[in-house]
């Protein structure tokens, strides 16, 4: 399993050490305080992990699906809602990595490749959730530009994003035929970073609205063809939950687990260490089980995306059973880590009751776990 390159060894030591120097210290005050964190955005900026999908030539790391997987993974075993902030930026920059122009490419790497910019994907509306298709924002053609105008809701990071990927409906074609996807700026007129959630975990990571009225943009700033919004979507977001959703859960299982294991070898009851009730041994065995298996699923699917192995539909559903095992199993795991630490673990005095907030977004955001038993089932049936 852990044959990773010296390169991958050596961002995933990178990314650990500053995640349990830089991190670990802010994590709970920034759940507590619910504002951006921006102590720990320039630690994570000084490390140029907000230019990991960045093409290396200008100045990126052009990280594979592994190594993405590797950072989100220690990010999230510290501060999830941190790892939030990276995942939502490389999502976009991985988009144009894939499907921008090579003039559009020149134009915003460079600055994307300084490391030191947040980006938004933005597709979730007030009306359409899971049913992406049916989006209503609407971009009309205006001469050699684009009026949008729509509202869109819990857009992560868009209180500080300088870019947003906002998907919206070009027509004429039906549902997924008539959605086109544009790269919009901060300082755009007619774009406006609206109501921040009051959300239960990922505290961290801002969360807004984001209206579109009158918001004009440059046709060279369509990404794709006009309708080819929905395939740069799927494309992208179906390898996105690998490295993003799956791999924050594993991060926090780990540390769910490792929080359990340390509490119940030192908590004395009935005069032993709790750690000696057969009964929470194999609680604990249970999480290791899902912590390794969701280990498995997630690093063999991306060494297979990596290497260029399996057909679609089999990596589309490699990808939705990781993310929705690995979901489930932080949810399990750090369910069961607040039950071994007892009423202390209920309390804010440790980390495991913020895990368990934290996982519960993953088994919603990214397409819901019910979304992607869909994918695996249509895959399996081909109805
Ligand atoms: C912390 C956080 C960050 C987010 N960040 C972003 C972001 O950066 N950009 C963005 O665009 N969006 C973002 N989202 C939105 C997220 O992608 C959506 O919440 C998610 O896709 C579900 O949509 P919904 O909330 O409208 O739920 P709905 O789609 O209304 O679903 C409600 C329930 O019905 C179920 N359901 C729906 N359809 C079916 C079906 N056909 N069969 C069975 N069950 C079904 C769902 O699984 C769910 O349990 C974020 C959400 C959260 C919580």
């Amino acid at each position: 399993m852990d044959d990773w390159t010296d390169e991958q060894t050596m961002m995933r030591e990178m990314v650990r050490r500053l995640a349990r120097e830089k991190l670990l210290p802010l994590a709970a005050r920034i759940d507590e305080e619910e504002v951006f964190p921006e102590v720990a955005f320039r630690a994570l900026a000084g490390a140029k992990l907000f230019a990991l999908a960045v093409p290396e030539r200008y100045g990126g790391a052009e990280a594979d699906v592994t190594t993405l997987c590797l950072v989100m993974e220690e990010l999230a075993k510290v501060s999830p809602a941190c790892g939030l902030m990276v995942f939502s930026t490389q999502a976009v920059y991985r988009a144009l990595r894939e499907c921008a122009s090579p003039e559009q490419a020149d134009r915003f790497f460079p600055d994307m490749g300084q490391g030191d910019k947040l980006a938004s994907f933005v597709l979730t509306e007030p009306d359409f959730g899971s049913d992406a298709a049916s989006l209503r924002t609407r971009a009309e053609r205006r001469g050699d530009g684009y009026l949008l105008n729509g509202a869109k809701v819990f857009i992560t990071s868009a209180s500080a994003a300088r870019y947003f990927l906002v998907f919206a409906r070009t027509g004429p074609g039906e549902r997924e035929q008539g959605i086109s996807a544009f790269l919009i700026l901060r300082d755009t007129p007619g774009l406006v970073v609206g109501k921040a959630e009051d959300k239960m975990g990922l505290r961290g990571s801002m969360t807004n609205q984001v209206i579109l009225e009158d918001a004009r943009v440059s046709a060279a700033n369509r990404i794709g063809q006009e309708g080819e919004g929905w395939k740069i979507l799927t494309e992208v977001a179906n390898v996105m939950r690998l490295w993003g959703a799956a791999s924050m859960a594993l991060g926090i299982a780990e540390a769910a687990l490792e929080c359990a294991v340390a509490y119940a070898r030192e908590r004395k009851q009935f005069g032993r260490p709790i750690a000696g009730f057969q009964a929470l041994r194999f609680m604990l065995a249970d999480m290791a089980i899902l912590v390794e298996a969701s280990r498995s699923l997630i690093y063999s699917t991306a060494g297979m995306i990596d290497q260029g192995r399996g057909s679609k539909p089999e990596i589309e559903s490699r990808v939705s059973m990781a993310k929705c095992f690995a979901s489930d199993a932080a949810m399990k795991v750090t369910t069961d880590a607040v039950q071994i630490l007892g009423g202390y673990g209920y309390t804010r005095d440790y980390p495991v009751e913020r895990m368990m907030r934290d996982a519960k977004a993953l088994q919603i955001l990214d397409g819901t776990n019910q979304i992607q038993r869909i994918v695996i089932a249509r895959n399996l049936i081909q109805d």
